[in-house]
């Protein structure tokens, strides 16, 4: 950039004004672009240059991702302490990584309230849904979700929320054009972390089925995430429990017994938010749970 009293580099560090440049300057200048020259214009001085090249690329990506670990915040930590058992219960470390997760969880996705205000408690909440159920495979990530969807109430299949039939729904994962995205119902989101010796939490419930449907299917066997050689027990016990729940003769809730792939989102959310009773009532099922979420309950 060039003004009428002299020369400026774009940062604006250096300063000369063109008249009155000193002669050794000039030369100095003179010299260095000389030999620079030269040395680009050799194998070796190619190779260095290139090499400093590529340094600077990789070190623009690493801070980058420097950037991105933000420290989580006190006040964030204080929310999940209070509203999300499964955070309580954890290790220091455990926490640690929690918190991480849930901050990469908020970089991939957007949270949307539908005519309502989304506060953090919100975003955590939806969050820490949807960290619980991977939190036993460090590294992965809901690659199929884009959004999620808060609405101020219960809504239908028509995502409709005041008039039509069947306005009931808490929660759902989307389909056709709404594919990448899910809805939770606000107040059933909140009611889920409520009471934690409860069975439901929509917001977890959710979350397993979208993980249901990462190998291409919503049917109540998480092949991406469940070992081969447990995939015939799987099924065997499924159809065994829900046919105890249509019988009366089983604690979880009954909606587990419409399918396969809501028995598999009824039974996960037992398993996280009241485990110790669930390995009580269902040592068999409750052992298949953690092998297939890896996750072990130190409650
Ligand atoms: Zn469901």
């Amino acid at each position: 950039m060039f003004d009428n009293q002299g020369l400026k580099c774009k940062l604006g560090i250096t300063t000369f004004p063109l008249k009155r440049v000193p002669v050794f300057v000039f030369v100095h200048r003179t010299t260095y672009l000389t030999l620079y020259m030269l040395f680009i214009s050799t194998p070796v001085g190619t190779s260095i240059i290139l090499g400093l090249l590529i340094v600077s690329w990789w070190w623009i990506f690493f801070r980058k991702k420097k950037r991105r670990t933000i420290r989580f915040p006190d006040a964030w930590a204080s929310i999940l302490t209070n509203k999300v058992a499964f955070y309580r219960q954890l290790s220091a470390p455990d926490r640690i990584r929690f918190e991480e997760n849930v901050l990469q969880f908020l970089d991939d996705v957007q949270i949307t309230g539908v005519s309502i205000e989304v506060d953090d408690t919100d975003r955590l909440l939806v969050a820490a849904s949807a960290v619980i159920p991977l939190f036993g495979f460090p590294g992965w990530r809901y690659r199929n979700l884009n959004e999620v969807l808060l609405y101020e109430g219960t809504f239908n299949q028509e995502y409709e929320t005041q008039k039509g039939e069947d306005i009931n729904t808490l929660g759902m994962v989307g389909e056709g054009s709404m594919n990448r995205m899910m809805i939770l119902s606000k107040p059933a989101l909140h009611q889920g972390f409520e009471d934690n010796q409860s069975k439901h939490n929509v917001g977890i419930h959710e979350f397993v089925h979208l993980l249901d449907k990462a190998d291409g299917m919503i049917d109540g066997v998480p092949q991406m995430f469940l070992e081969q050689p447990y995939l015939i027990p799987w099924m065997k016990m499924m159809q065994k429990e829900i046919e105890a729940i249509k019988d009366g003769a089983s604690d979880i809730p009954f909606y587990g017994s419409t399918n396969e792939a809501e028995f598999l989102s009824v039974v996960s959310e037992y398993f996280f938010q009241n485990p110790k009773q669930m390995e009580i009532k269902h040592p068999e099922l409750y052992a298949l749970f953690e092998k297939a979420f890896r996750y072990q309950s130190s409650s």
